[in-house]
């Protein structure tokens, strides 16, 4: 594969950086991701990570996507506490009153947590021969000559020459992209979707068949057109080393502000109502 340049630059270290760093790697003598967060050493939640505490899953495309990317990395995941499941069969979804029917082969999802999978993903990329990962480092400006950029400014005017810059700051920006209006560049057309939803997450005690011979159980009273408000929730096993807990996810749509104990939902809030603290750190 042909190299395309000395040193390519990607601002931001979460799941977008890190896939493109490892895209970028066999194509530049250098890359470097540049992190202003600080990365922990464990799989840990981190101040900048979306939704840390929340129930996440890989869904369908996105574990090929990462796999064929990064292989094995299925294996690590599940090793480390990852818990693979088939959409249609292992997760036991009531919706609208009644319980989904399950039937096999609908597509192979992974539940963890997000740092387990920023972890595994970030272990990788770091162990790339002509990659480096620094954190708390943020990216302030790009640099241009002749409208062409040509580097990042980091912090005291230390300035990083680069052929080829990858913003990947995420949706709560930070990032340097207002310097390329400043020289004139025309802002790019933004579409927003408004969904009108929150999330609230606790991490429950569990008891043993509680989710049956499925893999997660998903509730949800509320119906895509219907009244704002009405909450619903997911249950998931935590994975690995704390079989006995599981997370409830209540997503309700704003703008009404709701505990998670709306009246269809009640013997998951009565749950929830004996549930620990959340800590900081998403069991493994
Ligand atoms: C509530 C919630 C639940 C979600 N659940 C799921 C789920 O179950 N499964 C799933 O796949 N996705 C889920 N997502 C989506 C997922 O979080 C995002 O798609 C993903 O985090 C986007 O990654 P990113 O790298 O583009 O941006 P981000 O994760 O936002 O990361 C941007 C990074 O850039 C860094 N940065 C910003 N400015 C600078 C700067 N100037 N210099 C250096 N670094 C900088 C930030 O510190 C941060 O680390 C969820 C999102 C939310 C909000």
């Amino acid at each position: 594969m042909g190299v395309m340049g000395e040193h390519a630059v990607v601002i931001g270290a979460s799941m977008a950086g890190l896939v493109a760093a490892k895209a970028l790697a066999p194509r530049f003598r250098q890359v470097t991701v540049f992190e202003r967060d600080t990365l922990p050493d464990q799989a840990e939640n981190r101040r900048a990570g979306p939704h840390g505490g929340h129930a996440p899953a890989l869904l369908i495309s996105g574990r090929p996507a990462l796999e064929k990317l990064f292989p094995g990395l299925t294996d690590e995941l599940v090793e480390g506490g990852a818990v693979l499941f088939d959409r249609g069969h292992d997760l036991l979804c009531h919706q609208m009153g009644a319980p989904r029917v399950r039937f096999a082969g609908g597509g192979l999802g992974v539940r963890l947590s997000r740092a387990h999978l920023e972890h595994a993903v970030r272990g990788r990329v770091a162990a790339l021969e002509y990659a480096g990962i620094r954190d708390r480092t943020p990216v302030h400006e790009l640099v241009l000559d002749r409208g062409r950029v040509t580097g990042v400014e980091l912090g005291e005017g230390e300035r990083i020459p680069d052929d080829l810059v990858v913003d990947a700051t995420g949706r709560g920006g930070g990032g340097p992209a207002p310097t390329l209006q400043r020289h004139g560049f025309p802002e790019p057309e933004v579409d927003t979707v408004k969904i009108d939803v929150g999330y609230t997450t606790r991490l429950l005690h569990r008891s043993p068949g509680d989710l049956h011979d499925g893999a997660l159980l998903y509730l949800t009273s509320a119906v895509p057109c219907g009244p704002p408000g009405r909450p619903g929730a997911s249950r998931t096993p935590a994975g690995r080393p704390s079989p006995g807990h599981a997370a409830l996810l209540a997503a309700r749509r704003s703008p009404a502000r709701r505990s998670a104990s709306g009246p269809a939902d009640r013997p998951v809030a009565a749950r929830g109502a004996r549930s620990g603290p959340v800590p900081h750190t998403v069991p493994r």
